[in-house]
C-alpha cells in the first residue's frame, strides 16, 4: 500500500518546546495533553502542592513529555519557546492555606518566568483570573473594568498576587519587549479537579455522589459562570497562536447561574437524595460574576461548545469512577 503524501509542512501548525508550569494540576494537565496532541514537546514543571502525579501519569511514557519537580519561586534555566504559567493554587481553601506562599508564587514565580522568557525570547502566557475584578460593580465584566478588590482581605493573597503578576507581564513587555499573552480565566471545572480542593463544582458533585449534605455558602443567590475545561484549553491554544495580541483577555463561559441553581442541577443529574444546607458566606465572596467575552470572540473567534449541563454530566462521570 502506498503511504499518502505528507501534508504541506507550511500548512501544519508549528510545533514548539512548551513549558507548562502547574502542569500536574487540573487545567495544566489538560493543557499538556492538548499540546502533545498538536505536536509540541512539553516540559511540565510542578511542585505538587495541589497538583497530582496521577493527572499526568498517562503522559509519562510519551517521549515528548518531561516532568520536573520544581517550585517556580526559584529560578529555573531551560531552553523553551513557549511558556504557559499555570502554577498557582486556585481554590480558596488552598490559596488561603499559606497566603504568603501564594503571593510569592504569583509575584516571584511570574518574575522568574518572565526572566526566562526574556532570555530565551519565548512567548509567555500568564493564567490570570476573574478574581482581578474582585466583587465587581460592573456586570458582565469587560477587560477594561479595573475591579473592586479588597487589598487586605483573606482573598487578597490570590487576587492581588494575580494583579501584580499582570503588572509584571506588562512591564516586562514594555521594558524588555517580552511577548506576553495574559488571560483572565473565569470559574473552570471538569475531570481531574481535586475532589478535596473545596471548589463549588467538585464539592457539590462529591457531596451528591456520597449522599452527604450539599453545602451552599450564604443564601445561594451569588452567581458564577462555569466553563468546561475543554473550552478553556481551546481558548488558551488559540490565544497563544494569535499574533500581536497581549490581552488581557477574558476566557470562560458566559452562561450565568446562581449557586442554588448549580446545587439543584447537580442533585438532578446525579439522582442524589442529598439535602441542600446553608452555611455562612466566606468574607469577600463575590456576589456575581460573568465574563464579557466580546473581545475573545473578536480576537480568537472564541466559541463555547460545552453547556453547563453537558459539562456537569462528564464531570460527574469522572468523580463517579474515582
Ligand atoms: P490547580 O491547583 O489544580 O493547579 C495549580 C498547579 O500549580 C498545581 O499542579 C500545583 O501543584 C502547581 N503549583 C502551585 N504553586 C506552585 C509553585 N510555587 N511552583 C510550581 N508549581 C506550583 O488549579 P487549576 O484550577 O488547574 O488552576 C491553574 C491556573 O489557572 C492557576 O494559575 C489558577 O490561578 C488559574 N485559574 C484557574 C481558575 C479555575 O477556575 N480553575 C480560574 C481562574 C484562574
Ligand atoms: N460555594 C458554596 N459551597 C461550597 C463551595 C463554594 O456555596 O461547598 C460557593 C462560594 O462561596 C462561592 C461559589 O460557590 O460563592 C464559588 O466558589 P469557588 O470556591 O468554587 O470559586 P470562587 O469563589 O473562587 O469563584
Amino acid at each position: 500500500m502506498v503511504a499518502s503524501a505528507p501534508a504541506d509542512a507550511s500548512l501544519l501548525p508549528m510545533s514548539h518546546i512548551s513549558l507548562v508550569t502547574g502542569g500536574a494540576g487540573f487545567i495544566g494537565s489538560h493543557l499538556c495533553e492538548k499540546l502533545l496532541d498538536q505536536g509540541d514537546h512539553v516540559i511540565c514543571v510542578d511542585n505538587f502542592f495541589t497538583g497530582r502525579r496521577k493527572n499526568i501519569q498517562h503522559l509519562l511514557e510519551n517521549r515528548s513529555f518531561e516532568l520536573i519537580r520544581h517550585d517556580i519561586t526559584d529560578p529555573i534555566k531551560l531552553e523553551v519557546d513557549r511558556i504557559y504559567n499555570m502554577a498557582c493554587p486556585a481554590s480558596p481553601v488552598h490559596y488561603q492555606f499559606n497566603p504568603i506562599k501564594t503571593m510569592k508564587t504569583s509575584v516571584l514565580g511570574t518574575m522568574n518566568l518572565l526572566g526566562l522568557a526574556k532570555r530565551t525570547g519565548a512567548r509567555l502566557l500568564q493564567a490570570s483570573t476573574s478574581e482581578v475584578y474582585g466583587d465587581p460593580e460592573v456586570h458582565p465584566q469587560p477587560e477594561s473594568y479595573r475591579g473592586n478588590v479588597n487589598p487586605i482581605g483573606i482573598r487578597a493573597c490570590y487576587d492581588e498576587g494575580k494583579r501584580a503578576a499582570e503588572t509584571l507581564c506588562f512591564d516586562y513587555h514594555r521594558m524588555h519587549d517580552v511577548d506576553i499573552r495574559v488571560i483572565r480565566i473565569f470559574n473552570t471545572y471538569g475531570p481531574r479537579m481535586d475532589p478535596a480542593d473545596g471548589r463549588v463544582v467538585s464539592n457539590f458533585i462529591v457531596q451528591a455522589l456520597k449522599g452527604e449534605d450539599i453545602t451552599i455558602y450564604g443564601d445561594g443567590t451569588q452567581t458564577r459562570s462555569f466553563c468546561y475545561v475543554d473550552d478553556l484549553v481551546n481558548g488558551i491554544l488559540s490565544f497563544m497562536r494569535a499574533e500581536d495580541e497581549t490581552g488581557p483577555l477574558n476566557l470562560g463561559n458566559d452562561g450565568e447561574f446562581t449557586v442554588q441553581q448549580l446545587a439543584e442541577e447537580v442533585v438532578r443529574l446525579t439522582g442524589s437524595e442529598s439535602r441542600i444546607v446553608y452555611q455562612p458566606l466566606p468574607q469577600d465572596d463575590p456576589t456575581r460574576r460573568k465574563p464579557d467575552l466580546s473581545l475573545a470572540r473578536k480576537v480568537i473567534n472564541y466559541e463555547i461548545s460545552v453547556p453547563l449541563k453537558e459539562g456537569l454530566k462528564k464531570t460527574i462521570e469522572y468523580f463517579r469512577h474515582l
